[in-house]
């Protein structure tokens, strides 16, 4: 009896150490909307976005929610963010984040620095002007942030809106808890 009440209790704390150490960045590398760096470059921003995939009719599938649509317009724009996280919280790597992704646009820092994208890092969310970002992407933004800024010490961890305002309005239905750095 003990024995089989140590194996279910090892085999639970196996299930609780996979799901704690389960944060699997897929990578999907696109071929638009960066720059290489050849050297490490100083990056002292983290840029969070929202986005959707707003091409239907143009597509088959009114899918809102679509990866594969939201990269066909990053690419017709020539834009991409260094991430995308998907409404299941999947986080897709999209641009080595050492190179320059565009994302941030004709912006500003609170320093007054003006080329946001070559010091930066960009974040989009999957979710839509009405419906805001879920717990499972809550859950991976705060880890993905976690991970990012034990390497880059990010002096800002800032939404779009905050450096392009009147311009941007993303990240959209955006709870704050504790994300910024402003
Ligand atoms: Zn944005």
């Amino acid at each position: 009896m003990r024995f089989y009440a140590l194996l279910v209790f090892s085999f639970l704390t196996l299930a609780v150490n996979a799901q704690l150490t389960q944060f699997l960045i897929l990578r999907k590398h696109v071929g638009f909307g960066y720059k290489t760096s050849e050297s490490p470059r100083e990056v002292k921003a983290l840029i969070i976005h929202s986005t959707f995939n707003a091409s239907f009719p143009n597509t088959q599938q009114p899918d809102t929610f679509s990866v594969e649509g939201v990269l066909k317009q990053f690419e017709q724009y020539g834009v991409a963010a260094h991430y995308l996280i998907g409404r299941d919280g999947q986080v897709y790597e999209l641009v080595e984040p050492n190179n320059v992704a565009y994302h941030a646009g004709k912006s500003q820092l609170p320093d007054g620095t003006t080329a946001v994208n070559s010091c930066s890092i960009g974040i989009e969310i999957m979710c839509t002007y009405t419906v805001g970002p879920n717990e499972a992407q809550y859950a991976s933004l705060r880890k993905l942030i976690d991970q990012l800024d034990t390497h880059y010490k990010f002096k800002y961890i800032l939404g779009h809106f905050d450096i392009a305002p009147g311009r941007k309005t993303d990240p959209w239905h955006f709870k704050d808890t504790g994300f910024f750095r402003k």
